[in-house]
């Protein structure tokens, strides 16, 4: 699944909504489409000839796709959803493969997001290129929902068949109808491409708090969110009211998501125990670290550190074959850490884990908890041949069983989380109640969630679901 990433254009250049070039989103000023690929729209002359360079060759790629057969389409509205986004799928499956061989080499995130979040019609899956290509006069291009602007439809007849779902509560998020999700992701992404190349924003209290308080663990994400952080997030907005910080949270909550998930984690492996609150060195190992997320957010962690304030140091060893070797590193600490005399010291390591593991050799102890971040090892199971992506966890996850070292995976979404906790029994993993570990949503995932791509519904976002937990 392609994933958004920061300093690429936001989601609404995809769907047409928010120039390609500034990522100007404003709906009184009309965006005009190139007239070549029509993929992609400019908020005027300017923009569109700054960008024609990089956009030249995608631009050809796209406008080559003239051949109606490999889409699979029916004129019949579906009710059925899951259907639609089975559709949406298997279209974009055979554009991306055309762009591809247009293009002779595979394509870039950015432009996979072209494909990705398209509009598709709500109720059939239909798409722009395809009405073009029907020549219908039945068919005029898509229209939007006037609220959220990011669902479509091809005809009234669909929209008023399906906008039921669109409109209604939603299993997904307090309650909150797709619409109103879609309209809180708006917000999302203007707040994130505010500031230009500023960056993921990251924010964690400099507060310590004076004794260990479990972690809550209701579905509501939300809830536990506001109720840990609002406060906090309040004063250091200088008294900005509550419903003001909320997209601040959501923001935040991407990178914070990793040290609270490790917490919820700690707490839930060990139970009743919790001597693991007051060692003097809490070690952690991430597995299949990366520079873009766990190295840029290596100041987040310190929030471990502020809600345990019986430990000393924290040892947080990053692995995997994207970050850059370093030995262990002592890391600055808030003033009160520091004169605490608390420490982080973070170390990285550039391999797969099992190979760490085995240069360790006899050296080797068991982290307190081994974690991996939206891992993608479900990636495998779906290949039968056992090679992919996710092909090199399989030895990760027998190693971590026979060491019996605590461990969890999470990952972006419900069907990935499913996938992922039968390849974790697979491999021997005998997993820790449902409940507790997954598949279950993480209390403590990413509030900014995201559409999913090549569907007309579904969301996913950082760290969403634990997969599963094992101690062996
Ligand atoms: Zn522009
Ligand atoms: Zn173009
Ligand atoms: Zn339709
Ligand atoms: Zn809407
Ligand atoms: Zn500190």
């Amino acid at each position: 699944m392609p994933h958004e990433e920061l300093n690429i254009p936001p989601i609404t250049t995809a769907v047409l909504q928010a120039c390609q070039k500034c990522f100007k989103d404003d709906t009184r000023e009309a965006l005009s489409r190139c007239s070549k690929c029509r993929s992609v729209a400019y908020c005027g002359a300017a923009c569109q000839k700054a960008d024609w360079k990089g956009h030249k060759v995608i631009c050809k790629a796209m406008s080559s796709l003239d051949d109606i057969s490999i889409y699979h389409l029916t004129d019949a509205i579906s009710t059925d959803l899951e259907a639609t986004n089975r559709i949406c799928e298997e279209n974009a499956q055979n554009e991306t493969r055309a762009i591809q061989l247009a293009l002779r080499r595979s394509m870039t995130v950015q432009e996979r997001n072209l494909v990705g979040w398209q509009p598709k019609c709500y109720g059939c899956a239909r798409t722009d290129r395809i009405i073009r290509l029907e020549k219908s006069a039945d068919h005029a291009s898509l229209g939007c929902c006037p609220d959220c602007r990011l669902a479509f439809y091809c005809s009234q007849e669909h929209w008023d068949a399906v906008k039921h779902f669109h409109t209604g509560p939603s299993k997904e998020r307090d309650g909150l109808s797709q619409c109103q999700m879609n309209q809180q992701f708006r917000m999302d992404i203007r707040f994130q491409y505010s500031v230009p190349d500023a960056g993921p924003f990251m924010w964690a209290p400099e507060r310590s708090k004076p004794i260990w308080e479990p972690l809550k663990a209701g579905d509501e994400g939300t809830t536990c969110w506001e109720e840990e952080f609002g406060k906090d997030l309040e004063m250091a907005m200088q008294g900005a009211r509550v419903p003001v910080v909320i997209p601040f949270l959501r923001a935040a909550s991407r990178g914070l998501s990793m040290p609270l998930t490790i917490l919820y984690a700690l707490q839930k492996l060990h139970g009743e125990d919790q001597v693991w609150t007051s060692k003097d060195t809490l070690v952690i190992h991430i597995m299949g670290a990366s520079i873009s997320k766990e190295m840029m957010s290596a100041q987040l962690f310190e929030e471990i550190l502020h809600r345990i304030p019986n430990v000393k140091t924290l040892k947080l060893v990053l692995i995997g074959p994207e970050v850059p070797d370093s030995g262990s590193v002592e890391m600055e600490t808030c003033p009160d850490c520091t004169r605490k005399r608390r420490k982080r010291i973070h170390a990285h390591h550039s391999m797969l884990y099992h190979d760490y593991v085995h240069r360790q050799s006899t050296k080797f102890v068991a982290p307190d908890l081994a974690i991996a971040f939206n891992s993608g090892a479900s990636e495998l199971a779906t290949d039968g041949s056992g090679t992919g992506p996710g092909a090199s966890w399989k030895e990760t996850i027998k190693l971590l069983v026979e060491k019996k070292i605590p461990s969890v995976f999470t990952s972006f979404n419900h069907s990935e989380a499913t996938t992922e906790s039968q390849t974790l029994r697979d491999y021997g993993a005998t997993l820790l109640a449902t409940e507790d570990l997954g598949p279950r949503k993480n209390p403590w995932g990413s509030m900014h969630l995201i559409p999913e791509p090549n569907n007309i519904t579904g969301w996913y976002g950082e760290n969403m679901w634990f997969t599963g937990g094992f101690k062996g």
